[in-house]
């Protein structure tokens, strides 16, 4: 019973590699790493214990691991032009939770943006479970956001928080930029002047563009006011499952404590070797990559609109960054379209559109979905296939054509694009299921 078990999940895996290495995959905070990041990430350093920072660790044999852990901090301050890194939250909301407990204190308020404007669950309200509410009590009040632009509305934030401030005697503490639907670089550098003025902390999120700003194809929030940055090191950037925080040295002890003890016993070893490869190679390879990732979701995004479908952003020309947001509510909600796609091998993820909770839609129902180009700009593709993947989506949703006929069309396609990109060893296979057993 349980050999049987044992090889079956075996079997799912395998199974799992053969079905990603015939897809499309389009889910925005996703990647593929290279096959060294994934070495890495397998290494005996993920049943370590370290805890602390290195050279001043709670357990011995760590020998070997600070070294590395130095070399992660060493190549994240090059990538990013950081004063100060922790490589060690395991993961964005990680990250997000140490700098809410390093800066704030529970019942303070912060600005963010809501979730179908862009903001992230970690940003919320604890009506919503969110984690800056639910985990750390913080009041939570928003930006005002601009559909049309896509963007947060400068003049009427600053409104707002006055208001705040002078009517209601409730200044913010903090404010946080970044975003899951982000298609525009925020207006930190309008804003900073006017926050920082009001001793309003920045911090930014940086989850879903990081691999874009260490390519130098996003803004750079820390020259534009950022006294933060939290991200995710597996969105854009195409390292192993990880968080991280940068900042400037005077933050540094603040935040040190907040990841251990405040918000971590151990970290994950194997993840900090895997992110030193992943930074290593993304300052090879990186602003290759982030260009030709902008590029692609750019054509994406003009190939989508052509064939008829409505995309957000279209006053600012769709996007700057990896995503692409589609209101698909014509045709169908993206919860119906997400599992169309998927029969077809399309992976991609539904999405809450600004003006959905309005309309009466939910997550499970929303007006759209949202696509990334960087794995698949990792895979190798460039805008021709853009044109190629935007005519099987529109066949799905618009010409509402058999899907077995798409499936058959897409797992053709895909045998052209079977290696990484944008690595040091390009040998292995992508999706390749690497046996040690
Ligand atoms: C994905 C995301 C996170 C959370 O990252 P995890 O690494 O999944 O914990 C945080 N913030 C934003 C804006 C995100 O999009």
């Amino acid at each position: 019973m349980s050999r049987e078990k044992y090889d079956n999940v075996f079997g799912l895996l395998e199974k799992h590699h053969k079905w990603f290495s015939e897809s499309i995959p389009l889910i925005a905070s996703e990647n593929i790493p290279s096959p060294a990041v994934r070495e890495a990430f397998v290494s005996d350093f993920g049943n370590r214990y370290a805890e602390g920072w290195p050279g001043e660790r709670v357990y011995a044999g760590c020998t070997y691991i600070d070294e590395v852990e130095l070399i992660t901090i060493e190549l994240a301050k090059k990538l990013f032009n950081a004063e100060f890194a922790d490589v060690r939250p395991i993961s964005g909301v990680c990250a997000n939770l140490s700098v809410y407990s390093a800066f704030t204190n529970p019942n303070d308020k912060m600005i963010a943006l809501p979730i179908p404007s862009g903001g992230h669950i970690s940003h919320g309200k604890s009506d919503f479970s969110g984690t800056a509410g639910l985990v750390h009590g913080l009041r939570i009040d928003y930006f005002a956001f601009d559909r049309e632009e896509m963007n947060i509305d400068v003049d009427k934030s600053k409104q707002r928080i006055t208001k705040m401030i002078e009517e209601e005697n409730d200044k913010p503490n903090m404010a946080m930029f970044g975003g899951s639907l982000f298609l525009f670089p925020h207006p930190m550098k309008e804003l900073k002047d006017f926050l920082l003025d009001h001793d309003i902390f920045i911090c930014y999120d940086s989850a879903h563009v990081s691999g874009l700003i260490a390519g130098k194809q996003f803004q750079d929030p820390l020259r534009e006011g950022a006294q933060t940055m939290t991200l995710s090191t597996h969105k854009t950037l195409p390292g192993p499952q990880g968080g991280m925080i940068l900042s400037w040295n005077k933050y540094a002890d603040d935040i040190k404590k907040s990841v251990f003890p405040g918000n971590t016993s151990n970290h994950h070893l194997h993840s900090v070797a895997a992110k030193a490869i992943a930074f290593a190679e993304m300052l090879e390879f990186g602003k290759d990559y982030a260009v030709q990732t902008v590029k692609n979701a750019k054509a994406l995004a003009e190939s989508l609109n052509e064939k008829g479908l409505v995309v957000l952003g279209e006053k600012n020309g769709f996007t700057e960054s990896h995503q692409v947001a589609v209101d698909t509510s014509k045709y169908g909600d993206g919860g119906y379209f997400e599992k169309e796609l998927e029969k077809a091998n399309l992976i991609v993820n539904r999405q809450l559109l600004p003006g959905d909770k309005k309309a009466g839609r939910d997550y499970v129902h929303p007006g759209g979905i949202r696509l990334g180009s960087s794995e698949i700009t990792r895979l190798g593709m460039k805008e021709s296939e853009m044109i190629e993947i935007a005519n099987f989506i529109s066949r799905i949703i618009i010409d509402k054509e058999n899907i077995d006929t798409i499936k058959t069309d897409v797992i053709e396609f895909r045998k052209q694009f079977t290696k990484v990109h944008y690595a040091f060893e390009t040998l292995t296979d992508a999706y390749k299921y690497i046996k040690i057993r």
